[in-house]
């Protein structure tokens, strides 16, 4: 078992969950973007503990534990499994830093923000 990001942190991409993980599971791509690999990040599924810590940081709440996924993103626990299978195309997520060593992170989406992007992944929003 394993957690999964699903498509809703497609293009958010904040990393609000990578600095909570204890064993640097989650990552970005090297590549640039595709239909194949979206530009989102992905939980290495072999490496990832079950630990949880990153589902309540996500303010998309873009990730499920792998049993839990709602039927609209199945696939996205295959999606994940990229960086297993490609790991050239994938390094370790890292929170940028600012000048005085202070990790960068997005503002928080609202309510109507959560809510549309869920819609566009096919989520009640
Ligand atoms: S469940 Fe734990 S180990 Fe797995 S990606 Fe989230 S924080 Fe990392
Ligand atoms: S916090 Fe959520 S939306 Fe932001 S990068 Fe992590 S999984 Fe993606």
């Amino acid at each position: 078992m394993a957690y999964v990001i699903t498509r809703l942190c497609t293009d958010c991409l904040d990393l609000g969950c990578v600095d909570v993980c204890p064993v640097e599971c989650i990552y970005r791509l090297v590549d640039e973007p595709s239909d194949l690999l979206p530009n989102m990040l992905y939980i290495h599924p072999t490496e990832c503990i079950n630990c949880g810590a990153c589902e309540p940081e996500c303010p998309f709440e873009a990730i499920y534990e792998d049993v839990e996924l709602p039927a609209a993103r199945f696939d996205d626990a295959r999606v994940n499994g990229l960086c297993e299978e490609r790991p050239s195309a994938f390094e370790v997520a890292r929170v940028p830093l600012d000048e005085h060593g202070r990790m960068i992170h997005k503002p928080n989406p609202d309510e109507a923000a959560v809510a549309a992007n869920k819609r566009r992944w096919g989520l009640e929003g």
